[in-house]
């Protein structure tokens, strides 16, 4: 049985008293799910969410990592710093990281190993652009995606890997791919994972959309057989919002 995920992924916003109080309303809101529940705030605000929610049924996981354990890249932060606070979750490949900071599939896959020789989960986060789709090219860019970072990868390493569709036209943009074109994609994703890992991995590995999933839009969304959760950006900095995707399970 696949996981169903609802990870929120607090980008650069809140600082630590903002932080604070989104915890606390995140807690008044928090019951039993049936669905894992994360969220991502910024580095220097990790440890804090973490001590909070050391008790709760609330994932605190980190928005990005270096692929090196250490040395000489200044600003950066590395999986065993992650692990040495607690944390066993990062999201990967998210499109604003692959757009500004130039992170490539490459680039990628050296992280994606760095995060698993950790024994961290990766959300690994994908999608094709407007013109992508425009040209019918959609699925042929996300299956590049995945190829060029994860498939030099052994079967056994995708119980730590979650997938993450995101359509770059859909984030932020309060366009969402509709229930139909995020099923087709993610069953399209789970054939090209079964064509090269089989039946049993594929079937395994839980499949997140990202991209403008609101309280309105998620259920639908959400009752597609192969969509398992969703990553969330601007919906996750309300609590409200964010439990309101997390009950639509
Ligand atoms: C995201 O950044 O991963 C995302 C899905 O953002 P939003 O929900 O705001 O579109």
């Amino acid at each position: 049985m696949r996981k169903h995920i609802v990870a929120g992924n607090w980008k650069m916003n809140n600082d630590l008293p903002q932080t604070e109080l989104l915890l606390t309303e995140l807690l008044k809101q928090n019951q039993t799910s049936d669905a894992e529940v994360m969220i991502a705030p910024t580095f220097t605000n990790l440890w804090q969410a973490f001590e909070s929610l050391r008790q709760e049924s609330i994932e605190v996981i980190a928005q990005n990592m270096h692929f090196a354990e250490n040395g000489a890249y200044t600003g950066e932060i590395s999986a065993s710093m992650l692990k040495s606070i607690g944390i066993k979750t990062v999201i990967l490949g998210h499109s604003e990281r692959r757009a500004y900071y130039n992170e490539t599939d490459e680039s990628l896959a050296k992280k994606v190993d760095a995060a698993l020789a950790n024994d961290m989960r990766t959300i690994f986060c994908f999608g094709e652009e407007l013109q992508d789709r425009k040209s019918e090219n959609h699925e042929a860019v996300v299956e590049s995606q995945i190829k060029n970072a994860l498939f030099h990868l052994e079967a056994d390493a995708f119980k730590n890997i979650v997938l993450a569709y995101e359509p770059v036209w859909a984030i932020g943009t309060g366009e969402t791919a509709s229930p139909e074109q995020a099923q087709d994609m993610h069953a399209f994703i789970r054939k090209t994972l079964a064509d090269k890992y089989g039946n049993d991995v594929a079937d395994s590995v839980s499949i997140l959309y990202g991209g403008s999933v609101k309280p309105g839009n998620a259920k639908e969304i959400f009752g597609k057989p192969d969509v398992d959760g969703g990553l969330i950006g601007g919906a996750s900095l309300n609590a409200e919002d964010f439990y309101a995707i997390v009950n639509a399970f």
